[in-house]
């Protein structure tokens, strides 16, 4: 069985769905503070990684053969705003989860981390080789249990695997679970919304980067894809594979102009929206070097298009437009 903590959120569900579709049983520990019980497919545990107690309850009454830890605070700006909430959660509390696994001797650890442990990239495509510096408290939080599994590793023989998400995006092509973030932050669903006037005109966070139009490149990932990837992570561990960290992105660029131009297209009619000023902690260029995990994981991402990404995550919407709750 395999333990999924924040199967409830975006990512998590995703996962959960697809592990169970490739035959694994999985147990979904969640606290509920930002995921929806609605996306939840198999055994579901209401509990929190702040107290080791819960934690340790779920080991003891399930058979756990390998962790797969998406439970985490996950916004850049609050980060910097309340740095506190983020090394509380995504720190401290990762750490009972870690103290938890390796008292119940599950040595098969995945965790999600991200592209923006990186920080301001020197150079792109970015490889997993590339230095770590990140700007936020978010990237850090996130580097930090990277290191913490590092030690863990080396003290305790846990194996682990690390995905540094580059921009995780679209919905289940099968329409059963898509994202719904409260506040909503992200870009996409964002100008999903405007385009659907069920929001305000996109801000557009900054003109003036050192990109071909002005405006942020990210490298946009569909969330099937990322789900697919942590399965190979099992499989990799389960085989006896070294402790391993892979960049997972499509290692293409497209700056905001151009995800609002292609949405135009799919969605039929212009997404509006004004420029505005820079946001905080945001790097001007991520576009990932998804190599290793092609190499070594077999990955291939089935959605790899923009237009994939943007066609599935359209769809979710206008079947939910309130998200869960509709
Ligand atoms: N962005 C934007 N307007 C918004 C939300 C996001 O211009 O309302 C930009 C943001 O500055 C970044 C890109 O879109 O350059 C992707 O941001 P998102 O929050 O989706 O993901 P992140 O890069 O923070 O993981």
């Amino acid at each position: 069985m395999i333990l999924v903590t924040g199967g409830a959120g975006y990512i998590g569900s995703h996962c959960v769905k697809r592990l169970q579709d490739a035959g694994y049983e999985t147990v979904t520990f969640d606290n509920l503070s930002e995921g929806h019980r609605a996306a939840v497919r198999g055994t579901f545990v209401e509990g929190d990684l702040a107290s080791l107690d819960d934690i340790r309850g779920v080991f003891a009454k399930h058979p756990i053969e390998g962790v797969l830890h998406f439970a985490a605070h996950c916004y850049v700006g609050e980060s910097v705003e309340n740095p506190e909430k983020y090394f509380r959660n995504n720190v401290a509390n990762t750490l009972n989860l870690l103290q938890a696994t390796r008292e119940a001797g599950v040595g098969k650890f995945i965790f999600s981390s991200t592209a923006a442990t990186y920080g301001v990239p020197e150079s792109v495509p970015i490889t997993e080789t590339h230095p770590q510096a990140p700007i936020n408290p978010y990237g850090q939080s996130k580097l930090m249990v990277e290191q913490m599994l590092g030690a863990y590793a080396h003290a305790y023989g846990l194996r682990y695997v690390i995905f540094r998400y580059f921009n995780a995006a679209g919905a289940d092509p099968d329409g059963e679970i898509g994202e719904d973030h409260d506040p909503e932050t992200h870009l996409i669903p964002l100008a999903i919304a405007a385009a659907m006037d069920r929001r305000p005109p996109l801000k557009v966070f900054g003109t003036d980067y050192d990109t071909p139009d002005g405006t942020c490149v990210r490298d946009y990932i569909h969330v099937f894809d990322l789900a697919d990837a942590h399965i190979r992570g099992l499989e990799y561990l389960a085989k006896g594979g070294e402790s391993a960290r892979f960049n997972l992105g499509n290692e293409t660029g497209h700056s905001i102009r151009q995800v609002l131009e292609r949405l135009a297209v799919i969605a039929g009619r212009e997404v509006p929206a004004d420029d505005a000023p820079r946001r905080p902690g945001d790097p001007g260029t991520l576009v990932a070097s998804s190599q290793r995990a092609r190499e070594v994981l077999g990955w291939e991402p089935r959605f790899g298009d923009l237009d994939s990404i943007l066609r599935t995550a359209w769809d979710w919407f206008e079947a939910h437009p309130e998200g869960y709750a509709g």
